[in-house]
């Protein structure tokens, strides 16, 4: 297929629909990781075209859903400084800290600035030379090899002002985290654009340790269902394991290049997920020989506990334990305009999707 329209051709998805039905004989419960994935489920309505013997969950894949709030808290901390410019991706802006969010600190005045690419916030660390240019550096494998391009570019032009806070993170501890946690779940939808960069080796353990099936998927509606027909007929055949659907943007080896110069810069390290709590290895640091353009060492801030906003049941909703309809707040003080957690911020968070496309359902 070439086309867009081919990837939502009603004849092929009525067929997909028809052979998941077919073969599916038990009931199946698969956990889309993705909050690509989520958005697109809810916006072409799969769950509502699907048979009543596939449930599909939501998982830990959305970056600023699972980004803490010691993290966020951190920021703020790092915005209320005058020699400090904050540059940071829109979605981040107003997720809530403890206190306050970025957005709320830039309207006090705080020197806040969203940017679409982290070459923007080199172009502000060269015009702002006497400041230093905190960039807010969230996402899985597949934004951390950008990050390493910014900081090896800073280092080539001897770039002085300019540092990253990392919350880059990577995707195998957590699904590891939600298989062992969940133990009700036969498979998972892995994410497409991490797979561009890490292939599918990094999903081997989850057949072998789980019994779990793994189809790394692409975001259009006959993508996903034939994913889902994978992973039916992966457990059907009682052989679980890590299959490409994907393939016009997937190799099995990933990108190479793009993963040499992620491991040059960082390294693995514990990290704490929103909902997941602390997880061994999970984080991408920045390695001590660049130690340098590292926020935490350059600028070292003291942030007190983090506090969750009560009554918000994020962390349930990232490990698939819940859905955004069974939190109290869900479209009533909580929605979209008046965030209360990071799942309604994001525009890749489950309780957006919900609220966008399944509040009336
Ligand atoms: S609806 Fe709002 S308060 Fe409830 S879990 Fe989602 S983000 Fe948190």
């Amino acid at each position: 297929m070439k086309y867009m329209d081919e990837y939502r051709d009603r004849t092929l998805i009525a067929g997909l629909t028809k052979k998941i039905r077919a073969r599916a004989g038990r009931f199946y419960t698969f956990m889309e990781v993705c909050g690509g994935h989520t958005m697109a489920i809810h916006k072409f309505g799969l769950p509502w075209l699907l048979p009543s013997t596939i449930r599909l969950k939501s998982g830990p894949g959305c970056p600023v859903c699972v980004t803490d709030q010691s993290y966020v808290d951190r920021a703020v901390a790092y915005a209320e400084m005058e020699e400090v410019v904050v540059c940071t991706y829109g979605d981040l802006l107003r997720v809530p800290g403890t206190s306050a969010s970025l957005y709320d600190k830039r309207g006090e005045g705080c020197d806040v600035r969203v940017v679409y690419s982290l070459l923007e916030a080199l172009r502000i660390a060269r015009e702002e030379s006497s400041r230093m240019v905190v960039f807010l550096g969230i996402g899985f494998e597949t934004t951390a090899p950008g990050s390493a391009v910014g900081i090896l570019e800073a280092e080539q032009e001897g770039l002085d002002n300019f540092c990253l806070l990392s919350a880059h993170k990577r995707m195998p501890p957590a699904m590891e985290a939600v298989a062992s946690d969940a133990g009700q779940l036969d498979g998972f939808i892995c994410p497409g654009h991490v797979s561009t960069i890490t292939g599918m080796g990094i999903y081997e353990d989850l057949p072998r340790l789980y019994g779990m099936g793994c189809v790394i998927s692409g975001f259009e509606p006959t993508d996903m269902l034939e994913s889902i027909l994978l992973l039916v007929e992966q457990m059907e055949a009682g052989r679980p394991e890590v299959a490409i659907q994907y393939k016009r943007a997937v190799r099995p080896e990933g990108n190479l290049k793009a993963r040499a110069l992620m491991d040059q810069v960082f390294q693995h390290g514990d990290d704490t997920w929103r909902g997941l709590g602390v997880l061994p290895d999970s984080g991408l640091r920045i390695r001590p020989e660049y130690a340098r353009y590292d926020a935490e060492q350059r600028i070292p801030v003291e942030v007190g506990p983090a506090r969750e906003n009560a009554g918000c049941i994020c962390g349930e909703i990232l490990k698939g334990q819940k859905e955004p309809s069974e939190c109290p707040l869900f479209a009533t003080s909580c929605t979209p305009v008046h965030p209360v957690g990071a799942c309604m911020v994001s525009s890749e968070g489950a309780c957006q999707a919900y609220y966008k496309y399944r509040r009336y359902a």
